[in-house]
């Protein structure tokens, strides 16, 4: 078979690894100059290390990406720390990642926190997903833990993930948030980079070839090929598998059947916008993650201080933040540079550190995704389009298909060894 597949993602890189390692031939377009995707990282002149775009880790229960970690014979490059995830309440930060700190939360009357770890343990342990994907997260939550825990511990989570969109997400995915969540987190010696990189050099050996910087600007059907439009020629292929988001795909391939396309547009997602700040002091001290109510006027809903998980001693000493916001695809913050976006976000740091000044800003990027998050409301497993389209030949993976756990890098991995095993 000789496959294209489009997108050098997490999803495209396995895909190309697993079909080539069962003898296909197989040509990866990819419209940015480097691998990883939303995963990638880069890495300033100073560093040792690179460092996402986006913040990143793993969870210890990510079995397909462990598995492919192993398979690249890497797996002692995986370290696992346990850095402090916390929750900014009315001026104070809050450690909260195990029961016990729960427990402590003061807060919360102690009837309520005990309430809270309660139906948290009955969402956790419960093996039975389906049932819960028919109400939202919303309704479910703040029914079982009382309005008071939900408004306090959980809603500014699903508000500052989906924004408008927040009472639409069912409790399935909120179930599978809880069921797969472990509190060390996993980070790959060097930066993620440095494995998409190996696994595009694995590509490479086994006869897979990667162009990179090249967009594909259409797919049409042409007799039993698949005519792909670059911007230097249209090339020829027996299949394609697409891993940019449905509603790329719709605009690539206008002769995917209306109604099909129709449904794709209906699948809601969140974008998301980083400002990534090289600082000379520590900000939280001790804290790597921090969720933050939006309710509570901030202009960003994670602080990541990511040189609380890995040793600045990896970036030249830097101290490494991350500000972030999932926001709708047509929000201000995808049009404002760094700097706009340090003024705006100004007050929020100053919140968590009253003493931080721009002065102690060495270096800053922006960093911006228009599809990073999809939501997934009720009965959203009916509305999961299938790996293979009703274009011949044409197949699709991407997060959208991601359900009901949360989009991650393992289920990348997991998603397009699945969409291998079935173009073949
Ligand atoms: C803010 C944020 C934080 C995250 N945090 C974590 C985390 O902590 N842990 C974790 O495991 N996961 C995390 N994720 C999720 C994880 O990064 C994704 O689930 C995963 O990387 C998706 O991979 P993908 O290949 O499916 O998609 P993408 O990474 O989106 O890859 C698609 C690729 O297709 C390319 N492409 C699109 N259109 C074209 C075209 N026309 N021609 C050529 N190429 C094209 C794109 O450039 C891109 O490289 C995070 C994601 C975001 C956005």
């Amino acid at each position: 078979m000789d496959i294209a597949i489009i997108g050098a993602g997490v999803t495209g890189l396995t895909a190309a690894y697993d079909l080539l390692r069962q003898g296909d031939h197989v040509t990866l377009y990819e419209a940015r100059p480097y691998v990883g995707g939303v995963a990638a990282g880069f890495k300033d002149e100073a560093w040792d290390w690179s460092l996402e775009r986006f913040y990143h880790h793993i969870f210890a229960t990510d079995k397909e990406f462990l598995a492919l970690v192993r398979d690249l014979g890497l797996a002692e490059e995986m370290n696992f720390p346990r850095p402090l995830t916390s929750l900014y309440h009315h001026g104070d930060i809050y450690p909260l990642d195990s029961p016990l700190a729960v427990l402590q939360f003061k807060p919360l009357p102690f009837v309520d926190r005990v309430r809270f770890g309660a139906v948290a343990a009955f969402v956790r342990y419960n093996p039975f997903w389906k049932p819960f994907e028919r109400v939202t997260a919303d309704a479910w939550l703040s029914h079982a833990m009382g309005q008071r825990a939900y408004e306090t511990l959980w809603q500014p989570l699903l508000e500052g993930k989906f924004g408008p969109h927040y009472r639409e997400v069912n409790m399935a995915w909120f179930w599978a948030r809880l069921a797969k969540r472990t509190p060390r987190l996993g980070y790959f010696n060097g930066g993620f980079q440095r494995l998409w990189e190996h696994l595009a050099d694995e590509i490479r050996a086994l006869g897979g070839v990667l162009h990179l910087a090249t967009p594909v600007r259409g797919i049409q059907a042409d007799g039993h090929s698949l005519r792909l439009t670059l911007d230097s020629q249209d090339v020829p292929h027996e299949r394609v598998l697409a891993t940019c988001s449905p509603q790329a795909l719709t605009r690539l391939a206008p002769q995917l059947p209306a109604e099909y396309t129709a449904r794709l547009r209906q699948l809601k997602a969140m974008g998301a916008v980083v400002l990534i700040l090289a600082l000379r002091h520590p900000v939280s001290q001790r804290h790597y993650w921090i969720n933050i109510p939006k309710r509570e006027g901030f202009p960003f809903l994670a602080f990541v201080e990511h040189t609380n998980y890995m040793s600045p001693q990896h970036y030249g000493g830097d101290t490494l933040v991350y500000c972030g916001d999932y926001v709708d695809p047509g929000h201000r913050y995808f049009a404002m540079s760094a700097e706009a976006l340090l003024a705006e976000f100004l007050p929020g740091i100053r919140r968590i550190n009253p003493d931080f000044d721009p002065s102690w800003v060495r270096r800053m990027w922006k960093f911006s995704a228009s599809y990073a998050q999809p939501v997934p409301p009720i009965h959203h497993s009916r509305a999961i389009p299938p790996l293979r389209t009703p274009l011949a030949n044409l197949w699709m993976a991407n997060m959208s298909q991601v359900y009901p756990w949360d989009r991650g890098t393992n289920y990348a991995v997991a998603l397009g060894r699945q969409v291998a095993a079935a173009m073949l």
